[in-house]
């Protein structure tokens, strides 16, 4: 099962970080540049490293950068032993698995969107389809789950975790290369990529909130919310309680932080300072990881989550780091 609402408040609260901690942290070593050389792949949470080694290997055959992002989306969505993206998430207080994504596309401004989808096997795709196949935005429930089958995107029939395991069985991952469960796997995969040309796209994928009211949106496919792409500036997406990062706009803010010049890591971390400012909630309670990168190729994450951590891969190498003094 994904972790729970109890263990999730309790292992933020575990972290114990207080806002002079965030403030202090400011002082906090930056991660160096990418440096320019060829694309620079950041997302959420160790699991999202096996997601960015697939995203590096489609640009190195020469894919697309939405690609890419698809792509290694598919790898975290079709991980079985991921129980917060894709159709192995926990269910909602129905029992039913509903799952939310996005994609942005920075030239033109571009944008998909689908929320609430059931039965489907890449929430990612039925985004990029809603981008790139109609005129509108985002979809959601039947309405994006007829699409995306008019779209001949691959569906499970019903929703129940037997029937998932039981197709599951037959549809084999692609890729096998993901971490065991652990303490690290959980929560939504975004990911960001900055073109060797300086192009930037972008993706989110989740199954949201274990045992979410039936029919809850979270923040993820809440374009500016769980994520946000702009061509001239840099992208940011998040993870953590979709309801502490939407009412803020927090991705939006973070690039627009960044436009006015902030380093990633920097913005990321004012975002939760600007929030944990005008929350009633004590900020090791908001649960809010960010991740970011700009034009330049700078990089960086913040989160009140102790111990979020985020992937980065460069054709020099792919790791997974801390957030230095957050977590
Ligand atoms: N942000 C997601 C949601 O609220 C869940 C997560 O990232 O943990 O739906």
């Amino acid at each position: 099962m994904s972790m729970s609402r109890r263990q999730f408040v309790g292992r933020a609260a575990a972290g114990v970080i207080t806002t002079a901690a965030l403030s202090a942290s400011a002082a906090d070593p930056l991660p160096p540049s990418s440096g320019g050389a060829g694309p620079l792949i950041v997302s959420t949470w160790p699991f999202g490293k096996a997601s960015n080694d697939a995203a590096l290997k489609i640009l190195r055959a020469g894919g697309s950068l939405l690609d890419a992002v698809e792509r290694g989306i598919w790898v975290t969505e079709s991980d079985v032993t991921n129980q917060s993206v894709g159709l192995a998430g926990t269910p909602n207080a129905a029992g039913v698995v509903q799952l939310d994504a996005c994609i942005m596309y920075g030239p033109g401004h571009k944008a998909g969107s689908v929320a609430a989808l059931e039965g489907i096997r890449h929430p990612i795709s039925a985004a990029r389809r809603v981008m790139e196949k109609t005129k509108h935005v985002m979809l959601v429930g039947e309405g994006a789950r007829m699409f995306a089958l008019e779209q001949g995107l691959e569906s499970l029939p019903g929703n129940s975790r037997e029937a998932y395991d039981n197709w599951m069985k037959k549809h084999p991952a692609p890729a096998a290369n993901v971490p065991p469960p652990g303490p690290d796997n959980h929560d939504t995969i975004a990911l960001l990529i900055l073109g060797a040309d300086g192009t930037i796209a972008g993706g989110c994928s989740t199954s949201g909130m274990g045992n979410k009211l039936p029919g809850r949106v979270g923040d993820s496919p809440i374009l500016g919310s769980g994520l946000y792409v702009d061509n001239e500036v840099g992208a940011a997406g998040a993870t953590g309680v979709g309801e502490n990062v939407m009412r803020y706009c927090a991705s939006f803010m973070i690039v627009e932080f960044m436009r006015q010049g902030m380093h990633p890591q920097e913005a990321c971390r004012q975002v939760i300072q600007r929030i944990a400012k005008m929350d009633p909630k004590p900020v090791d309670q908001l649960s809010i990881n960010f991740v970011a990168l700009d034009k330049k190729g700078r990089f960086g994450a913040a989160g009140t989550d102790h111990g979020f951590k985020y992937s980065v891969t460069t054709e020099a190498k792919s790791e997974v780091l801390s957030n230095p003094g957050l977590g």
